[in-house]
């Protein structure tokens, strides 16, 4: 027998959620998640991954992965501490630090992980964390498994950081504080001040701390929002996620030798959680070295990124600010926004739409990500189909 009240809890939370258009469907992807995809039998061109390098499905790490299952197995077989610790972890959080120019790596079983692990790792009660309006869900939970005092800053504002801080440090009330921010912002494709957050830093003894989920692969030549800033020595933690421009599955962190040896010991999802498996990481770290190799990937993402959103701002569309190839196409009201995501998917483009609450009210988007393994055809055909759609609905 089940719960009556988990029922009736489900069946009207569900049912309101619906009411409100706020239920996501979810569309199964019938094979692999490239720049074409194929859902419900139809053939898209796909702008919604976060496959920045096209990697998730590069043959060089397809068979570095077949090659890994043949000498090491499908499982790690326990956890890191234990004996789950394989060669081909180790030899990956070596290229990592290498890559990051850091003393040291710990790797983890997703970014998110990471976020639940490393925060409260270091901080707990009597601490305080500053943090950006609009990061990450994952920075907010793990904040909160840390019991830190949490103090938004308002989202890129390096007055109010430089005055939250002050008021935090003058009360005497917390041992140690930190500052936590996104590198890139993956609604908007913006970047974080990452000097100005260096320098209030210093000003007043703060931790730092980057997730650079959508920064690592794109910026910096690949290595991340710190390296294009030239910071790697500024920052105490640098957080990266291995499932998004790496294209595999998994999360970092990079810092001191000390940092990393201290989460080693003190972080639970290294302790309790089983590592990912050989074919991952032997994958993750083929894709590092790929990425040190040659710079060829990077320089396609961004040239596509750029002939995306120079195709959309001719047609006059509104794409924001990004500083990244991440390109929003600010449409304005939430139900335009997602009707012109369904007007694009009929016309075989999928490009999801974003509205309030994960973006402020009356900035309803599509967002594109377009990647390195996309065709100038296929960018062609996404931006004839906005500008069919666009013109259809009266927004350009
Ligand atoms: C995606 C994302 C994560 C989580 O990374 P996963 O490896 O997918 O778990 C963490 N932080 C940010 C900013 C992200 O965008």
């Amino acid at each position: 027998m089940s719960s009556k009240v988990l029922d009736e809890f489900l069946n009207e939370n569900i049912a309101d959620l619906k009411d409100r258009g706020l239920y996501n469907e979810i569309d199964p992807v019938e094979g692999a998640n490239g720049p074409k995809i194929q859902i419900d039998g139809k053939e898209l061109i796909n702008l919604s991954s976060n496959n920045y390098l096209g990697l998730s499905t590069d043959d060089r790490l397809k068979k570095i992965a077949k090659q890994a299952v043949d000498t090491h197995g499908v499982g790690a077989g326990a956890v890191r501490t234990i004996n789950g610790t394989l060669d081909l972890h180790i030899e990956l959080e070596k290229r990592l630090a290498e890559f990051k120019g850091t003393e040291a790596v710990i790797s983890y079983q997703s970014g998110f992980n990471c976020n639940m692990a490393a925060i409260s790792a270091v901080m707990d009660k009597n601490d305080a964390i500053l943090s950006d309006q609009l990061n990450h869900a994952s920075i907010i939970d793990g904040c909160r498994l840390s019991k830190a005092k949490i103090i938004p800053f308002n989202h890129s504002d390096m007055d109010d950081l430089r005055k939250k801080a002050k008021e935090a440090v003058e009360s005497g009330q917390y041992n140690k504080i930190m500052v936590i921010t996104d590198g890139v912002f993956s609604m908007d494709g913006d970047v974080a001040n990452l000097p100005e957050i260096v320098e209030i830093a210093e000003e007043f003894d703060l931790i730092t701390y980057v997730d650079d989920a959508h920064g690592s692969g794109v910026l910096g030549k690949g290595a991340g929002t710190v390296k294009h800033f030239g910071l790697q020595d500024k920052i105490d933690f640098q957080m990266g996620t291995l499932s998004k421009a790496i294209g595999v599955i998994g999360g970092y962190v990079a810092g001191k030798a000390n940092l990393i040896d201290w989460l080693k010991v003190r972080s639970r999802p290294f302790l309790f959680s089983t590592a990912v498996s050989p074919a991952d990481a032997a994958a993750s770290k083929r894709a590092i070295e790929i990425l040190m190799e040659s710079t060829e990937l990077h320089d396609r993402l961004w040239e596509n990124g750029n002939y995306l959103k120079e195709g959309l701002k001719k047609l006059g569309f509104d794409i924001g600010d990004s500083e990244t190839p991440i390109t929003p196409c600010i449409i304005g009201d939430e139900k335009d926004a997602q009707q012109f995501s369904k007007r694009l998917y009929e016309e075989g483009v999928y490009a999801k739409s974003i509205v309030f609450p994960t973006v402020p009210r009356g900035t309803g988007r599509v967002r594109n990500m377009p990647t390195a393994a996309h065709t100038k055809e296929m960018l062609d055909e996404a931006i004839a189909a906005y500008e069919k759609v666009g013109k259809e609905m009266g927004l350009i």
